[in-house]
């Protein structure tokens, strides 16, 4: 039998990346960062002077992105990273990097070479995945799904409060500005747009702190057992 999986699809700001690190390390699951391949991808496309729009390209560098995740060690929070055998670390995290995650992730051809490498991760005891299509396609079958959203403003906020003291001269308007542009390229693209499955629980948190939204995922794991 497959292992089971809990899909957590949201815009980003959300809160879902911590609440996902954290779930997974509850229940002493795998994790899946979805949108950690696509920012990869989008790192490695421009490491190799492959324009962001060459979507044959793309393709077959998302078919032999050579990534490696390694777990979180205990007391350390996240995982590491590993392109092309160099660890990359708060270069995935920029807006930069997101920006050109949503751009390659809106070309069908990327999606799909990616679409066995994310479903490889589902191994027993059970995955926790982190995403934008995870409970509408790439686990349609997962036994829980969640879409976890907050307002704008606040994903902002919290994006600011992420990056101030590592990158220099972030500002907190033209944040907002890329999260709304990012929400907007999401939302509309053609190719597995973001928007919650219809079988998922939707969980606003922008009043929530991150260990209230765990305690209602927790609740509703229990709840499935
Ligand atoms: O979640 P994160 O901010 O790392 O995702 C970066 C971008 O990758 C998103 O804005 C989205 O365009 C894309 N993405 C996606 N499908 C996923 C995960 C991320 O299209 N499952």
């Amino acid at each position: 039998a497959l292992a089971p999986v809990i899909a957590i699809d949201g815009p980003s700001g959300s809160g879902k990346g911590t609440v996902c690190s954290r779930l997974a390390r509850q229940l002493g699951w795998h994790l899946l960062d979805s949108g950690a391949l696509y920012r990869l991808l989008a790192l490695a496309a421009g490491r190799h002077g492959i324009g962001l729009d060459n979507e044959t390209a793309l393709e077959t560098l998302a078919a032999n992105l050579d990534v490696q995740f390694v777990a979180a060690q205990e007391g350390l929070h996240g995982q590491r990273i590993l392109l092309e055998g160099e660890e990359v670390g708060d270069e995935l995290r920029t807006e930069q990097a997101g920006a050109g995650a949503s751009q390659v992730a809106a070309l069908p051809g990327v999606r799909t070479a990616l679409l066995q490498r994310q479903r490889d991760f589902r191994v027993a005891p059970g995955l926790v995945a982190d995403g934008r299509d995870m409970g509408t396609v790439v686990f349609v079958d997962a036994p829980l799904k969640i879409f976890l959203t907050a307002s704008a403003e606040e994903r902002a906020r919290r994006r600011y409060l992420q990056l101030k003291d590592k990158v220099a001269g972030v500002n907190l308007s033209s944040l907002l500005e890329e999260i709304r542009a990012r929400d907007e390229r999401d939302t509309q693209r053609t190719v597995a747009p973001l928007k919650p499955a219809s079988d998922a629980i939707l969980l606003d948190s922008t009043e929530l702190s991150i260990e209230q939204v765990l305690e209602r995922i927790l609740a509703e794991v229990a709840a499935r057992d």
